[in-house]
């Protein structure tokens, strides 16, 4: 599996996809809203996409379709609820479904609500593990749910299915949201020395060489996998002094994220 990740360069700090299988050149495009770029980083590489994979409704993530399917004639899969929403969807995805591109690569459906109800995640079992998670978990950050979602759905898709997944997994999100996700964290969590270390290293990095983190790396650094850690229960009791010595995971993520609404 070749994975290229591709910047936009847009107000909205989107990140494109191309997933590529390495014996046959075949690709599959994830969010291909920057149709001009995805298309040249193909040409590029010699490969042909013949799938799109739109991780969920919003137009900053299907805004590429047509002329992408114009330009190659690719399958547009997305989730099976999102056909109302989403144009001329060839395919939907479910939980548990298998999406193959060439012979090399397999990647498994996550369905995963909170960001919108129609929210999918791709996750690679094949020769790396990797998770393209759209709009549900970013760098240092959770997505919003200002259009179309839930908070309770995305704190249990996070804790039922992100949690548990490898700490080697390569977290590849939506958005270039690192910077502003990193001093989150730290408003919420000013000891954490990990998260301080990262956002010096990175402050000035150029988004089109972005460092991919990890989900252990994540864990480490983002506040919304943090949720037992002492300090950031301690902050949290500042901003809510309602809250109990030890509130449940579930308070503690849905609090933070309400925070996160006002940053
Ligand atoms: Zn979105
Ligand atoms: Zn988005």
């Amino acid at each position: 599996m070749i994975v290229e990740q591709i910047w936009t360069g847009n107000s909205y700090r989107n990140f494109n996809y191309l997933i590529a299988c390495e014996d046959t050149g075949e690709a599959l495009a994830v969010d291909p809203l920057d149709h001009g770029k995805c298309l040249a980083a193909a040409k590029n590489r010699g490969w042909e996409v013949t799938q799109i994979v739109n991780t969920h409704e919003h137009g900053d993530h299907t805004g590429g379709n047509a002329a992408m399917i114009a330009a190659t004639g690719a399958q547009l899969l997305a989730h099976e609820n999102a056909q109302d929403r989403i144009p001329g969807i060839d395919r939907g995805l479910a939980a548990g479904d298998v999406i193959k591109v060439g012979k090399t690569v397999e990647l498994e459906v996550l369905d995963t609500p909170g960001h919108t109800m129609s929210h999918v995640c791709l996750m690679s079992h094949s020769d790396h593990p990797a998770l393209f998670c759209g709009d549900t978990l970013f760098n240092a950050g959770a997505g919003n749910c200002h259009n179309g979602g839930h908070p309770n759905e995305l704190y249990q898709t996070f804790a039922a299915q992100l949690d548990d997944l490898g700490d080697a997994t390569l977290i590849y999100p939506g958005h270039d949201y690192i910077v502003n996700n990193l001093e989150f964290t730290l408003d919420r969590e000013p000891d954490n020395q990990q998260a301080t270390k990262l956002l010096e290293n990175i402050r000035d990095q150029d988004p089109g060489q972005a460092l991919v983190t990890t989900l252990g790396l994540e864990k480490e650094i983002n506040t919304f996998f943090r949720l037992h850690n002492p300090s950031v229960i301690a902050r949290l009791r500042e901003a809510f002094p309602e809250l109990p010595d030890q509130p449940d995971a579930k308070t503690v993520f849905l609090r933070l994220r309400e925070l996160r609404n006002d940053w």
